[in-house]
């Protein structure tokens, strides 16, 4: 049974270390569950001809965004007569900022489904974020136009301002793509991948931010689904970037990890915490002095909790 040893260096809190069995069960390698399922990815079929209807539906739904502003600058200046002018106009810009957004999420997905080349930087900048370039045309016309009225009283100017000014920055902030992707970044990443497996096919899983090559990487080691899919079916998730320890191969990364330690502490021993994935050659690294309970091991032990990043601190 694991052991217990009470640690009272330098840090302020006692600390219990227990001592990991021994095990060298191949199956139990890096702890991984063994009832993971791992769901492949459907097909949905062509991607340009997807990614192509969501761009004409996108479309679609900006062009009657701006035709709710414009029935609210035709109440505006009293072009026609329906209702009382100023929860008309409200509700107009608020059904024209309802038809805006779905449309601008519509076509940052298209992009990362199909995404354009990044030769031609600005026009790539212009693409990505057209959203955010019509979200101007869809408020700030508006926005002058309630300005310039001499109808309304302050109050009821300053409250349309107000929710045409926060419309016009929830539009365009929420279509500004944050992680646009291009034809070639996407096409290097099928290479890699390629390269290392012979195959298009990575792994993640629902929170990963990072795609796999590796179906047993440590970093499932608590994911009960792991799906698999193409690099271009992660980069539709925005999964974007590869995980470079299991490109590099995780027996490589563990067989450094081992030579490492051993010639920096003299021996094959290293300590971890529940939480995390950092392990750490220092029993008493500050990183590790908020825990009451550290684990010790080898590198092997570590890999197989999990526990497959050199602490920061100590590199
Ligand atoms: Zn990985
Ligand atoms: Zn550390």
């Amino acid at each position: 049974m694991a052991k217990e040893t009470k640690n009272s260096k330098s840090t302020k809190k006692e600390k219990t270390i227990v001592k990991v069995e021994h095990n060298d069960e191949k199956k139990e390698k890096y702890g991984l569950d063994e009832n993971r399922r791992i769901v492949k990815i459907e097909d949905k079929g062509d991607r340009k001809e997807r990614a192509k209807s969501k761009r004409i539906f996108a479309i679609v739904l900006w062009v009657l965004a701006i035709a709710c502003e414009v029935f609210g600058i035709l109440r505006l200046t009293d072009k026609i007569t329906w209702l009382d002018k100023v929860p008309f106009v409200i509700g107009a810009i608020v059904l024209d900022l309802a038809f805006f957004i779905p449309g601008s999420l519509l076509w940052k997905k298209a992009n990362h489904i199909d995404p354009i080349s990044e030769k031609n930087k600005v026009g790539f900048w212009c693409w990505n974020n057209l959203g955010t370039i019509l979200s101007v045309l869809a408020f700030l016309p508006i926005i002058i136009f309630v300005l310039t009225n001499k109808d309304l009283d302050k109050k009821d100017k300053s409250i349309v301002t107000i929710v045409a000014v926060v419309a016009l920055l929830a539009a365009g902030i929420s279509s500004y793509d944050f992680n646009p992707v291009s034809s070639e970044q996407l096409n290097d990443a099928q290479k890699e991948v390629i390269a290392k497996i012979g195959e298009d096919k990575v792994y993640w899983a629902k929170t990963s931010k990072k795609y796999h090559v590796d179906p047993d990487c440590p970093a499932f080691s608590r994911s009960e689904e792991v799906y698999e899919g193409t690099v271009a079916d992660a980069y539709e998730r925005n999964i974007t970037d590869p995980c470079r320890r299991c490109i590099d191969s995780l027996e490589d990364a563990e067989k450094h990890a081992k030579e490492e330690v051993t010639e920096k502490t003299g021996e094959n021993k290293v300590y971890w915490t529940e939480k995390g994935t950092t392990y750490h050659m220092d029993p008493d690294c500050s990183a590790l002095a908020n825990s009451d309970k550290i684990y010790e091991g080898t590198v092997e032990e570590a890999f197989k909790a999990g526990k497959v990043a050199e602490c920061k601190k100590e590199q």
